[in-house]
């Protein structure tokens, strides 16, 4: 049986942590770190995600700013809010939830946002930054996906890694961090020849294709370790439940450690915009980020 990798545990110890940081950053500084979030249409999903990151701001002793615009908004009127934040010295942090209105250009959207200020990494500036090994945001869900990694295996130099999906938010930057930390990465996707065997290869396989249960458990090698990205949502007795991209049931058998989901990668992806609205907040004011709270997210400690 795997060890089941505690996404939920692991988050609540950051954000505890990073909770810490901000109040030093009240007390000693004046500063309340501010996470600004835009909202378009009214997507339940969405509306979840929204919610729940703006919660766990507010939990975190941050300022939240929450902007609901209607689904019809004209382009013009986000990239003029977007303009406001920008310029605004009590937010540090700008989110727009993803997906947009087909009225809404996403890439002109995401490149309004200050670089500085996009915490969700999804900037091209922060994109090329990350691709060429320098400092950027890094996108949330990777960043997770990565500190879940080092939190189970230490060093993960030499160890060969697959991602599987190629999207811009999760695969490729997931792909980009491991190539830093040193591993052998192969990404494979929808076009992928013999996926199976290239998944068996895998030290680290990090499933993120939004398919459920498509990773069997025979497509795992003894003793890897599976990162499950998938959120999906599916029918089953008449109640609607979560599965990720693995079958847990399978890999648990095989797996040498596994995320579950719920409780894995999820909870990890909104402690990583709380920090890295933490750390947009020391880089604006030219505060040394914390060491101690990067060696918490990024730490060696082996389980
Ligand atoms: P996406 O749809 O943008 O990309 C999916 C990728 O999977 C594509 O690159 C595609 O080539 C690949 N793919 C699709 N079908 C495949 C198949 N049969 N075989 C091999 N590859 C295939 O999705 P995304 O935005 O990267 O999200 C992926 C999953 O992760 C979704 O379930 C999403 O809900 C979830 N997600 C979770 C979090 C989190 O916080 N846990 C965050 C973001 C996304």
């Amino acid at each position: 049986m795997s060890i089941l990798i505690d996404g939920k545990a692991h988050a609540a110890r950051l954000r505890e942590e990073i909770g810490r940081q901000v109040g030093r950053l009240r007390q000693h500084d004046l500063i309340t770190p501010g996470l600004a979030v835009i909202l378009v249409g009214e997507d339940p999903a969405s509306q979840v995600y929204v919610r729940n990151k703006a919660t766990q701001a507010r939990e975190a002793g941050m300022s939240s700013f929450e902007y609901r615009l209607a689904d019809s908004v004209p382009q013009i009127q986000l990239l003029d809010l977007i303009e406001r934040l920008n310029c605004d010295p009590e937010v540090h942090g700008i989110l727009v939830q993803l997906p947009l209105p087909p009225q809404v250009d996403e890439a002109r959207v995401i490149q309004a946002i200050c670089p500085a200020k996009d915490i969700d990494g999804f900037h091209p500036i922060n994109v090329g930054n990350i691709a060429t090994g320098g400092y950027g945001m890094v996108p949330c869900t990777p960043l997770g996906c990565l500190t879940l990694l080092k939190f189970q295996l230490g060093d993960l130099s030499g160890k060969r890694a697959v991602v599987l999906g190629r999207s811009n938010i999760v695969g490729k930057p997931m792909a980009s961090l491991l190539l830093k930390e040193h591993c052998t990465v192969t990404v494979a996707h929808s076009r992928t020849r013999q996926l199976e065997e290239v998944c068996r290869q895998a030290d680290i396989l990090v499933a993120a294709v939004g398919r459920p249960c498509l990773v069997k458990e025979d497509w795992i090698k003894p003793g890897a370790t599976v990162i499950d990205v998938g959120i999906n949502r599916i029918e089953a007795d008449g109640r609607t439940r979560l599965v990720g991209d693995v079958d847990f049931e399978g890999a648990r058998k095989v797996a040498g450690a596994l995320t579950p989901v719920p409780g894995g990668v999820g909870p990890m992806t909104i402690a990583c915009l709380l920090l890295n609205t933490l750390e947009a907040t020391c880089r604006q004011h030219d505060i040394p980020f914390p060491d101690d709270i990067m060696s918490l997210a990024w730490g060696s400690t082996s389980a």
